[in-house]
């Protein structure tokens, strides 16, 4: 008996390893296959960063060419202002981080940094200048602390240390079984969705971009986890420009300025006092929203 089954236990053993080799593989490509879809312009200057002013001016894009999404979009989002991006799913909320990012090249209009038209610098500083908290973050297979350094392979050990404690992962690191050399990923230990931005808080805090875009995640967090995430997010965004596009309106009311997007255009701006008042669009999705919670 034990000569058939030493042969099929190994045969089990080579199996699971092709199979995390290939998961690997096909996380590798993910990554690599989000390549932009425009490359640098001859002419690409170095993006300079100053202040950290974004502006979208009269943006017109769709995925499809008869399918616009955004259909002259204009806003400001001040150096050091916290503007927050709501609107019903599928109003574009995420597409407006993929264009500042440059995924993708507009129809029409322009984005700026500073008074730099992003299409006219080059890719790698228009990235150095922006983290992206997304929604869903890639987890290496190597420990969490690997993954934290990510954000910034030449931080030194105390600055990973201060990351972990601002993006409040210190007690979640403290209780796993090999503290912060214990694997994740993949191969490690799964991560809940809520630690998972939490991880590419501390990333981003490692990044030190002067502009952070967090694209909050849809799925609900239960409260506490909410309460950390924000918590971290809010240390983060000291002295930054942050662009927050916002699920839950409940995470945004402190933001200086709003903008609810509705049918590819801007509906309505301002604090949520002021869009409360105006018992618009906002008004509603706020009534909607609270009334769901109840
Ligand atoms: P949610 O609140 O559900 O996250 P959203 O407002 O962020 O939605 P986007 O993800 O920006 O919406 O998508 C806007 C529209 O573009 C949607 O109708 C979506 O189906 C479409 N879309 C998004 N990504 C692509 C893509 N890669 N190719 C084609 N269409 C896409």
């Amino acid at each position: 008996m034990i000569q058939l089954f030493l042969p099929l236990n190994f045969l089990g053993f080579v199996y699971r390893e092709i199979r995390r080799a290939l998961t690997d593989l096909e996380n590798m490509l993910g990554l690599l296959s989000r390549k932009p879809a425009i490359a640098d312009n001859p002419n690409a200057t170095v993006l300079n960063v100053q202040q950290g002013t974004v502006q979208f001016h009269q943006v017109q894009f769709g995925y499809q060419p008869n399918r616009p999404i955004l259909k002259g979009l204009s806003f400001e989002v001040p150096a050091g202002s916290k503007v927050a991006i709501v609107g019903a799913s599928g109003a574009g909320k995420s597409t407006l981080a993929r264009l500042l990012y440059r995924f993708y090249p507009l129809n029409n209009g322009r984005i700026t940094v500073d008074g730099q038209d992003i299409s006219n610098v080059t890719l790698d500083s228009l990235r150095q200048a922006i983290a992206i908290v997304p929604q869903d973050t890639v987890l290496f297979n190597s420990s969490i602390r690997d993954n934290i350094q990510y954000g910034n392979p030449d931080a030194s050990a105390t600055e990973v240390d201060q990351a972990i404690k601002l993006a409040h992962l210190r007690s979640f690191i403290d209780s796993l079984p090999q503290g912060d050399a214990t694997l994740v990923g993949e191969r490690g230990l799964k991560v809940s969705g809520g630690e998972k931005q939490r991880i590419a808080i501390a990333r981003a805090i490692l990044k030190k971009s002067p502009i952070l875009v967090f694209d909050e995640a849809t799925s609900a967090l239960d409260s506490s986890s909410e309460q950390a995430i924000l918590h971290a997010m809010r240390e983060v965004a000291r002295n930054h420009t942050s662009l927050v596009i916002a699920h839950r309106l409940s995470t945004i009311t402190d933001a200086d300025n709003i903008i609810v997007l509705k049918d590819g255009m801007l509906a309505e701006q301002g604090n949520h006092q002021q869009l409360i008042a105006r018992e618009g669009e906002y008004a509603r999705m706020w009534q909607l929203q609270q009334q769901q919670q109840t």
